[in-house]
């Protein structure tokens, strides 16, 4: 069994996180994605909504999707939650399964400055997915990686759709080109704060949902 765990604040979901999500699934041929929110942090991130809220909605836009499901993991506990600690949960609770942890090009450069990355790195395999604007050749700096430039300039330019390497510490990482989806949550949210329509950047039933809520009307956002 391969399993895909999508880590995020999802703030609101968006059809950026969607379509990633499967397109991962359907090229690298995973069982199965997790959707984790991230929890409440003792001092709350500007613009970050409840947990509650966010929770249902990544609940709300997966349900559709046989392949798709989200965990409270990180929902249910209080304070901080660090990825290192939800992975190994979920190594722990899925015994026998090779567990990729999926992040964005952005999230995997800003690693180093997360809680005992060293730990995270030995723990579990990566798939890192492209994020406009940014490039793979943006990760060559990365304290974790080793990886052939020439191969990352060739994955930008599309010569290649896929990269399958290791990490220094001999964990898996796959680099994965996809289709550009160029949507934030900070823009979506920026458009909400507006009074703008944000239709066609998630699904109706979450944009429902925001509207039902009146969530981040009054919340200053990024
Ligand atoms: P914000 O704008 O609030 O920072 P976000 O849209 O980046 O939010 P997150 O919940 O922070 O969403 O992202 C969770 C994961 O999804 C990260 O690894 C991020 O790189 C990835 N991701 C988010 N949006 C996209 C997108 N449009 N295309 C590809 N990956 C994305």
């Amino acid at each position: 069994m391969k399993l895909g765990v999508f880590g995020g604040t999802f703030n609101p979901i968006h059809y950026g996180h969607l379509r990633a999500a499967e397109e991962v699934r359907e090229k690298l041929n995973l069982d199965k994605i997790v959707f984790v929110p991230s929890g409440n942090p003792p001092l709350k991130d500007k613009g970050l909504i409840d947990a509650s809220y966010r929770y249902t909605m990544v609940k709300v836009a997966v349900s559709i999707n046989r392949f798709f499901a989200v965990s409270d993991i990180e929902y249910i506990k209080k304070g901080k939650s660090y990825s290192v600690n939800t992975l190994k949960k979920l190594h722990h609770l899925y015994p026998g399964t090779t567990i990729y942890f999926i992040l964005g090009i952005d999230a995997f450069i800003d690693m180093p400055n997360w809680w005992h990355p060293d730990e995270l790195v030995k723990l579990t395999d990566f798939i890192v997915i492209s994020r406009p604007p940014l490039k793979f050749t943006d990760i060559s700096t990365s304290p974790f990686l080793g990886a052939d430039e020439k191969i990352l300039r060739k994955l930008d330019s599309g010569k290649i759709e896929s990269y399958k390497t290791r990490l220094k510490s001999g964990r898996e990482i796959i680099m994965l080109r996809l289709t550009p989806v160029a949507i934030s949550a900070t823009g979506v949210r920026k458009l909400i704060r507006e009074g703008k329509s944000i239709k066609y950047l998630l699904p109706e039933e979450v944009e429902s949902y925001i509207i039902a809520n009146k969530l981040y009307k009054v919340v200053s956002g990024k």
